[in-house]
């Protein structure tokens, strides 16, 4: 007889699961994500606490922000933290939504797989369903006005958020920073810098043109604050000459010590001369500047900062259309840049240093101050969801009607579509229309509201032709939204069905989950799958 062997094609530290419990372990894992962020959606959603290894503590109903700190492992749910960054990244906002929606996805896929319908039908199904989707949002999305509803896409985007209780200004600061960098052709959310301020200088939050560098200037014998400052960057060092490369210098006598001092004095005198004689009253410098380069500086009454940033110094060249200038031969009138007001500020216990006024600015700041940094933070994000939005809604000039309006309408008119196909992806089309519904849905239930009777009713208005009804929490009712102005850019629409339904059908098509040990992931319980190998 001869015995059987065992045949190992993986080494022994891959552990694998298999056919249906892959799948139904991923999907699980995506509906628990999606379950996290859910309590978080609309004006009413709640927060959540994140606390870190280190005792850190965030509070935040941001989306992205949560899953970012939840220290994920699970492979599928990581996609879907992935999915959350690309909607932050695409347009920053809409995050907890997309999540939502790839849950909701999985979720009533599983209901399609437990009446035997193969996932690459459901997967098919989705495809047409998100194709047709996009199709639609473009007939049904609405030009944008004007300035005022881009202020409504802004007001829409903090309320219940960290800067509900200032987003009226907030949104203006947003609207009109937008307007001046909207100048520029490419100009896209980085060219608005958001300067938190914390020890309550003012209360007040402002916009300036130009920007703020978490820095002081490099010596107290300089001016605290220059008007009408031309403005030198550069990119050397003000230092001894080479002070990087261990440069030997044989010196046997005193005298040749001193004299070798003076001669590097000399060098450095005539660096700062170069730059004193050219007129400029500001220099930032992206490296160091020497005591004695300082102290020439400022007996010349010139403000200087060193070891600025290379994306602070792009800013700064931004800002105030100064060039950057890595050779003192090239100085000229021509590469200055403008400021009406460079100072330096201290707030608490940090010192600023502002470059404000700026002629023409590329880049704006808007400056958030308040006194703790959890609710600063979270004023930060709340400003980013704004701006995201703003600018989509400003590049594409499209808007939707929000509260759920426009994923009601998305749904009904993908179950007409639905119909006209028959087979079996009609069940996934539809059930992709009912995933939509999971937005409306929980902007119900996180008011407290009856969501059952909240997805009933507007849906009979939808049918009955009010095409732009959602559900207004500020008096929850259900009316035109597009009137009460709770309006929404059309991106972050398109964005989080184009992502959601790709992640939704990549994990549907995954049969076979691999995991070496040692990466810290956790093959989901793969008892069972060992069980089905042998
Ligand atoms: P996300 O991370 O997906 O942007 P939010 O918590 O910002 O999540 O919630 C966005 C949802 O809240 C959108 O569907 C939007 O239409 C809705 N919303 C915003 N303001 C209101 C409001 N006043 N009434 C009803 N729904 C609102
Ligand atoms: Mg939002």
């Amino acid at each position: 007889m001869v015995e059987k062997q065992p045949v190992y094609v993986m080494p022994e530290n891959v552990s694998r699961t298999f056919g249906k419990d892959a799948q139904r372990n991923n999907i699980l894992a995506a509906k628990i994500v999606a379950d996290i962020v859910k309590t978080t959606l609309g004006p009413k959603g709640m927060d959540k606490m994140l606390v870190d290894s280190g005792g850190n503590v965030i509070v935040t109903n941001d989306g992205v922000t949560i899953l970012n700190e939840m220290e994920i492992d699970h492979p599928a749910a990581k996609m879907m933290v992935e999915m959350a960054k690309t909607q932050e990244n695409e347009v920053g906002d809409g995050t907890t939504s997309v999540v939502l929606l790839a849950g909701k996805l999985l979720e009533n896929a599983e209901k399609l797989l437990d009446r035997k319908i193969h996932p690459t039908v459901i997967v098919k199904g989705y495809k047409f369903a998100a194709d047709r989707a996009l199709k639609i949002l473009n007939e049904i999305s609405v030009p944008l006005k004007d300035q005022n509803v881009l202020k409504q896409i802004a007001m829409t985007a903090m309320t219940g958020k960290g800067a509900e209780g200032n987003k009226e200004r907030l949104s203006d600061l947003i609207i009109n920073a937008v307007n001046i960098i909207s100048s520029e052709r490419n100009f896209s959310s980085e060219d608005v810098k958001v300067q938190k301020i914390k020890g309550n200088l003012t209360e007040e939050n402002e916009l300036i043109e130009g920007i703020i560098l978490d820095k002081e200037r490099a010596n107290v014998d300089m001016p605290l604050k220059v008007e009408k400052g031309k403005i030198l960057l550069i990119d050397f060092s003000l230092e001894l000459r080479s002070p990087e490369t261990e440069t030997r210098i044989a010196v046997s006598t005193p005298e040749q010590l001193e004299s070798f001092i003076a001669s590097e004095e000399k060098y450095l005198k005539s660096l700062t001369d170069k730059i004193i004689n050219s007129g400029a009253k500001v220099v930032f410098c992206q490296k160091g500047i020497d005591d004695v380069a300082q102290y020439y500086l400022a007996k010349a009454g010139i403000f200087a900062c060193r070891r600025v940033s290379k994306s602070d110094m792009e800013k700064i060249s931004k800002a105030t259309s100064a060039k950057i200038i890595s050779n003192l031969n090239d100085i000229n009138e021509k590469e200055f840049g403008y400021a009406d007001i460079i100072e330096e500020v201290r707030a608490g216990d940090q010192q600023y240093t502002y470059i404000k006024g700026c002629r023409n600015p590329k880049v704006v700041t808007i400056v958030i101050s308040g006194s703790t940094d959890h609710a600063i933070d979270e004023i930060e994000r709340a400003i980013k969801d704004g701006l995201g939005d703003v600018i989509s809604a400003f590049k594409s000039g499209r808007i939707v009607a929000g509260g759920g309006s426009i994923e009601i309408e998305l749904a009904r008119k993908l179950r007409i579509y639905a119909r006209t196909l028959g087979g079996r992806e009609q069940l996934a089309i539809e059930e992709f229309a009912n995933s939509l519904e999971a937005i409306p849905e929980a902007l119900a239930e996180n008011a407290g509201l009856d969501p059952i009777e909240v997805i009933a009713e507007l849906k009979r208005r939808h049918e009955e032709g009010s095409v732009n009804d959602g559900l207004n929490l500020f008096n929850n009712k259900i009316e035109d939204t597009i009137i009460s102005g709770i309006v929404e850019p059309m991106k972050v629409k398109t964005q989080a069905i184009k992502s959601a339904s790709e992640v939704a059908m990549m994990i549907l098509r995954i049969d076979d989950v691999l995991v070496s040990k040692g990466t810290g992931i956790n093959a989901a319980q793969n008892s069972a799958a060992y069980e089905g190998m042998d």
